[in-house]
């Protein structure tokens, strides 16, 4: 089953649902005009239909690997590479003066999630490079932004991310490595990261390594973590891959799925390096690329949930079992609920995404702390939403295929291994759900206030066309808004985080029924608004069950002892 980029979709969401006329309508964004945009969707939806989509099942069946330390791709990958790096689909929201094309994270988002549906395990290449891009541009010196990023724009050069260390993952701030001054404003780095992504590969001259490391006077957390710039060539004076660095790859994880993605144990022996931002600035350095990888893992759930929907509908609209009108399994009411509730959700989890990237793009048009603020809230519920979305999308469609979603020759248990990992990298589910009602409530919930008012705002505008779906938006909203209250009010941080995935996802429930609103009121006598109808109905009351338990706290939760549990 061929893959078919949505481009309608992201055309109408961006048009009648985000409000990217906002962003188009900045002077930063000037360029970003509807004919620029959809010229740009419409290719990258050619790449990843013709060159990308081919190459998801090789990297399934041919795991990149390691051959006497040499990193051995997927076949293919290295075309697919250069047909992304030649489409310019690296460097998309780049600055222009080093080689990008300076477009809006909105475009950047939606032609990511083609590439992720295509093959998620390499477009995970790309989306490293575009996040050191970002960190570079905002941390970086103008000597190393000069040197390195046109390299990284036109894919000549990859990027990876060093954080994980085997005794800190979540808990960054445990990392060990160590980065000694050399005295002559280089950094000798030295520690041992695992769990990178294309921490090696074949295909490109050199590969950039973001790396966390703590100085001789780093105090201990994440305050004393330095960013370093580690080469795997040391560019030499024309700025060209000289000499080998400091640095090897140990060995390569073998995983459940994403197996076109090495990912890698990296040891740094005295490697040298240059520093990113600031000496103990590192983590709010990397956090530009972790913010950038967020919004770019919540787009992958939501590129493979689209890539898994299709196969399921074409396997639905053929199978042959049961007594149907039309012969097919399409019309038993138990496979309509499974294909409607996947595009439901990827209509809501696409839409919220497309949000948040466009709170970005306002973001950095206006300065204004309000879309900054809007753009921080959406962060965490798009990427574990969007990855939520992914993975039970994926699952629902091994359903839909019954026993043949089971072996492997149909692609569904694919989709199904591959996506998982979105909820555990860049951060697990339950470290997003934290952010958000933690860091991103440091406001006393004002971001998220903000946005229930615009929600209910547009649901009573809305009763008086579309009562009976404006009707559950508007108290849905203002259920969320109780339990938001609740949460603030909490100065036990343990009752905040007792309740922090259901809030999230309960939230996430109700951008869902926000944006399929907004998409009825546009289209109201077509397919969409008849979509929003199916969420608002089926899938939106799941919020009142996830807000329960937000306000349960955490006793229940710890009421049962560990040797309890393990009795
Ligand atoms: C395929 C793959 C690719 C990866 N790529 C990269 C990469 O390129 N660069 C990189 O640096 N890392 C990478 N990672 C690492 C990834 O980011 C970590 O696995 C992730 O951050 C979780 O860390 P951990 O595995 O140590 O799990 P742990 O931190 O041990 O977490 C285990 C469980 O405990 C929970 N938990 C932990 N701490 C808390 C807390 N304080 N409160 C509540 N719950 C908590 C977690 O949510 C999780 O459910 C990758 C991982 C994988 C599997």
């Amino acid at each position: 089953m061929p893959y078919r980029a949505p481009i309608s979709d992201y055309q109408f969401l961006l048009d009648q649902v985000v409000g990217f006329d906002q962003v188009a309508a900045t002077e930063t964004f000037a360029d970003a005009s509807a004919d620029v945009v959809t010229a740009i969707l419409t290719e990258a939806a050619k790449m990843s239909e013709e060159v990308l989509a081919p190459l998801q099942r090789a990297g399934d069946l041919e795991p990149a690997r390691l051959e006497n330390g040499v990193l051995r791709s997927s076949p293919g990958y290295a075309d697919g590479w250069k047909a992304i790096a030649e489409g310019g689909w690296i460097g998309i929201s780049a600055d222009p003066e080093y080689g990008g094309m300076g477009l809006p994270m909105a475009v950047t988002t939606a032609v990511n999630e083609m590439m992720s549906a295509a093959c998620l395990s390499l477009q995970l290449a790309p989306l490293m490079a575009q996040g050191q891009i970002e960190a570079l541009e905002h941390h970086a010196s103008d000597e190393l932004k000069s040197l390195y990023l046109p390299k990284m724009i036109s894919g000549e050069w990859s990027a990876t991310m060093n954080l994980t260390e085997a005794q800190a993952g979540s808990d960054v701030g445990a990392l060990t490595s160590k980065a000694e001054p050399n005295g002559d404003g280089t950094y000798s780095v030295t520690g041992q990261k695992i769990f990178i992504s294309w921490g090696d590969n074949d295909f490109a001259e050199n590969i950039c390594h973001l790396v966390l490391a703590r100085l001789p006077d780093g105090v201990p957390g994440t305050k004393g973590i330095s960013l370093f710039l580690v080469p795997k060539y040391i560019p030499d004076s024309d700025g060209n891959p000289g000499v080998a660095n400091d640095l090897k790859v140990v060995s390569v994880e073998h995983k459940m799925g994403l197996h076109g993605s090495p990912t890698c144990v990296m040891q740094y022996e005295g490697a040298k390096g240059w520093l990113v931002g600031k000496e103990h600035g590192g983590m709010a350095a990397m956090f530009t690329m972790m913010n950038n990888a967020r919004l770019g893992v919540g787009g992958q759930g939501v590129g493979v949930a689209e890539g898994a929907y299709q196969h399921a509908l074409a396997y639905a609209l053929e199978r042959k079992q049961g007594r149907t009108p039309s012969g097919t399994i399409i019309d038993h009411a138990d496979v309509r609920r499974m294909i409607m509730d996947m595009r439901a959700d990827i209509f809501a989890a696409r839409a919220i995404l497309l949000a948040n990237a466009t709170a970005i793009d306002m973001a950095k048009a206006t300065g204004d702390a309000d879309w900054a603020a809007r753009a921080a809230l959406l962060t965490p519920i798009g990427k574990n939403f969007g990855a939520r979305t992914g993975i039970r999308v994926a699952e629902t469609g091994v359903q839909v295929h019954g026993g043949m979603g089971f072996v492997e020759e149909t692609g569904a248990a694919q989709y199904s291994r591959d996506v998982r990992v979105t909820a555990i990298y860049e951060g697990t589910d339950g470290i997003q759900a934290m952010d958000l009602v933690a860091r991103k409530m440091m406001d006393g919930g004002e971001a998220a206030s903000n946005l229930l008012d615009e929600i209910e705002e547009q649901a009573e505008h809305a009763r008086a066309t579309m009562p009976d779906l404006a009707g559950p938006v508007w108290e849905a909203t203002e259920t969320l808004r109780e339990a938001t209250e609740w949460l603030v009010a909490q100065d036990d941080m343990n009752d905040r985080f007792a309740g922090a995935t259901a809030y999230l996802l309960a939230f996430a429930r109700v951008l869902g029924g926000h944006y399929h609103l907004s998409a009825a009121l546009a289209d109201p006598d077509g397919p969409r608004a008849k979509l929003a109808r199916y969420y608002i109905n089926a899938l939106l009351p799941e919020h009142s069950g996830l807000l329960a338990r937000v306000q349960s706290g955490a006793d229940d939760l710890f009421s049962l002892s560990p040797d309890e549990l393990a009795a």
